[in-house]
């Protein structure tokens, strides 16, 4: 499956596409367990023949599955894209591939969600790291200070992380 629009449609009108496309579709696999795309693409666009161009427009919604560079866990990561999305050209060098009087719109909306890719997806801004969640209540950080006063700041920690 693919996301087609029809150039006979838009002759008379202007063309509005809604739906899901399949995360295997959108051909979005990065190979990297940082980003993976695992959930659909969500659209609602629409199509307009302008001059010798089609304007795309609208709506785009996906989330990714994240992993937070500093602490390591998964994380959703929302990716919303709204107004006008692409413009593809039906003439020229630079022209779209038509087929049966349809154009592909994947490929271009694939780019543009590439574009929105976190490069260094955390979990939150703050996020503190995979350090400090991996040592356990009794340790310390090597300080000289007493164990007593050492413990009690990481039940302060364990308190926030409730
Ligand atoms: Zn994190």
């Amino acid at each position: 499956m693919a996301l087609l629009v029809n150039l006979r449609h838009l002759a008379v009108r202007e063309a509005v596409l809604e739906g899901e496309l399949p995360a295997a579709d959108l051909d979005l696999e990065t190979g990297d367990a940082i980003i993976r795309v695992t959930q659909p693409l969500c659209y609602d666009v629409v199509v307009e023949k302008v001059n010798e161009s089609l304007l795309v427009r609208g709506r785009l919604q996906i989330v990714l599955d994240c992993r937070c560079v500093r602490c390591l866990e998964p994380f959703p990561h929302a990716i919303r894209l709204e107004g006008g999305l692409c413009e593809l050209p039906l003439q020229g060098e630079e022209a779209v591939a038509v087929t049966n009087d349809c154009v592909d719109l994947t490929p271009h909306l694939r780019e543009d969600i590439l574009l929105e890719f976190p490069a260094h997806p955390v979990c939150k801004p703050d996020c503190r790291g995979v350090l400090i969640k991996s040592l356990s209540p009794g340790q310390t950080l090597g300080t000289d200070g007493p164990g007593e006063q050492a413990s009690s700041a990481w039940d302060e920690l364990d308190k926030l992380k409730l």
